[in-house]
């Protein structure tokens, strides 16, 4: 077919590579080592992080990738979108075209319009533009330079839309480079708007404090989502329903054909329908975090699925991706060992947690109250705190004793509420949020250590990507050998 998602990828890559002489450069890892502001690699820019900050000399002067990008926490958080609609996952991979201080607004707009409207044969009454509207709080003005392009594109006045800074107006984290960019979005025959193109223009900084400050050169840098825009080209309304996906959903309806009442086929239920998007979406994400060496700490949050359910995802994804990622290939053995390593220890967890849950009961009958909560250490935890508040007899639950609940035993806040009101407590939540902060701020000194020298020791020619893969190669190696 020719929109197979492949063709969607190599389409990309080929324009600006064959048409706009940039330079492939492969994706970076989805574990961003060198940067502790984010949690995963969460879009294209982040390995050209130092470079739009003038910390690395650029390896060229125009790029172009597919980036495994993953938003499961911080700023770009979509974990809990996932499954509920077609267009946002875990792991997606996003496209982007930059020009490191070369090429501006113009050209990266005239680039993609023509992207759209060529190779990828779009109609420009389906597409509408947005541009920043400014923001005085910022101190940042309308952006009428990028307005007047998509005029002087040919873009009709009523597929021009100005908006805020919320969506145009793109940080990556709390600091770092960021911009005001303009989106692209499709309109299908219903009159629904899908964001698929986000244009950045990089001139400032988001410093430590807050604060912008302008940087020395300006740079552009994009990035489309490939699940939607295949999903776009092959003509299907979500992109579950597109070749990245349907191998996935094809090998989970089959596994769970003799688990009633799990066994139905995808489009038939909504409530399932969200758990096979969520399971096919997942497995893309745990398989591309296992390949760049992600080691599951603890097992209880993911691994839900026996029977080598995803151990044999695993292959499916790796057989979709692995021609573009090949590290799914050349780790598919480790990885499927620690899938499986994790699965039988979350079944023997089960039985144990089973009759933890009994003896606690036995000890502290209140506890009855918390069988819905699914955490390994519950138990462990509680008895610490029934210890701690009987030596303590305050009528406040102290803040040493909450942070151990959070930070030790892994216990969400909204637990922890439970638990003191469940003991007439009240909680020193003020005194929490300070011990919380001194240890994010050890944590950050202490990564700021271990990586500082990072950025400077790069020559042009070698990419985080190398920096980044020998580091957790054997950071891992370690961790396994432990187990
Ligand atoms: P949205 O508004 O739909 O959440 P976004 O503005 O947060 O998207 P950007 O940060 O601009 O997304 O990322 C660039 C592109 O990456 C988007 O235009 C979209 O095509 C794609 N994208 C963003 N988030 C996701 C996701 N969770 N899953 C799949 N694709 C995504
Ligand atoms: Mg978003
Ligand atoms: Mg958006
Ligand atoms: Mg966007």
């Amino acid at each position: 077919k020719h929109s197979s998602s492949h063709n969607v990828r190599s389409t990309f890559i080929d324009y600006f590579v064959g048409k706009y002489e940039h330079k492939f450069i492969k994706s970076s890892s989805v574990v961003p080592l060198c940067d502790p502001t984010v949690p995963f690699v969460n879009a294209g820019m982040n390995q050209f992080k130092g470079i739009f900050l003038g910390k690395t000399k650029e390896p060229c002067l125009r790029a172009v990738n597919s980036q495994k990008c993953i938003r499961v926490g911080g700023k770009h958080n979509d974990l809990n979108i996932v499954g509920r609609d077609g267009h946002h996952h875990t792991f997606f991979e996003m496209l982007g075209n930059w020009s490191f201080g070369d090429y501006y607004k113009n050209e990266a707009c005239q680039m993609a319009w023509n992207l759209l409207l060529g190779p990828y044969g779009l109609k420009p009454e389906n597409l509408v533009v947005t541009y920043f509207s400014g923001d005085p709080a910022l101190g940042l003005k309308e952006d009428i330079e990028c307005r007047d392009i998509w005029k002087s594109i040919g873009v009709k006045s009523s597929h021009i839309k100005a908006s805020g800074a919320s969506d145009n107006f793109w940080e990556m984290g709390p600091t770092g480079p960021c911009g005001p960019c303009t989106e692209i979005y499709y309109v299908d025959s219903n009159g629904n708007l899908t964001e698929i193109w986000n244009l950045v223009f990089i001139q400032y900084n988001r410093e430590d404090d807050g604060t912008l400050t302008g940087l020395p050169m300006h740079h552009v840098d994009t990035g489309m989502g490939l699940e939607r825009l295949t999903a776009l080209l092959q003509s299907v309304p979500s992109n579950y329903d597109t070749d990245l996906f349907q191998p996935i959903i094809k090998a989970i309806e089959k596994m769970s054909k003799h688990c009633t009442p799990y066994s139905h086929k995808f489009g038939n239920s909504e409530t399932l329908d969200n758990a096979y998007r969520c399971l096919a979406d997942h497995s893309r994400m745990i398989s591309v975090c296992l390949a760049d060496g992600v080691f599951p700490t603890s097992s209880e949050d993911i691994f839900k699925c026996n029977n080598g359910m995803l151990s044999d995802l695993y292959d499916r994804v790796a057989d979709s991706l692995g021609a573009t990622y090949p590290e799914l290939h050349e780790k598919r053995k480790e990885s499927k060992i620690i899938i499986d390593y994790e699965e039988q220890s979350y079944a023997k967890l089960r039985v144990n947690l089973k009759k933890k849950w009994k003896d606690l009961i036995k000890q502290y009958p209140e506890v009855e109250n918390f069988h819905d909560v699914e955490l390994s250490g519950f138990a462990d935890g509680y008895r610490h705190f029934k210890q701690a508040i009987t030596q303590n007899k305050s009528t406040m639950m102290p803040a040493d004793v909450i942070f151990k609940l959070y930070d030790t035993h892994g216990f969400p806040e909204h637990i922890i509420e439970r638990i003191a009101e469940l003991n007439n407590l009240t909680m020193d939540k003020g005194g929490f949020q300070n011990l919380l902060m001194q240890h994010k701020s050890r944590h950050k000194t202490a990564f700021k250590e271990q990586t500082d020298g990072v950025f400077e020791t790069l020559d042009s020619d070698v990419m985080l990507n190398d920096l980044v893969s020998l580091k957790i190669d054997s950071e891992r190696r370690l961790k396994i050998m432990r187990n």
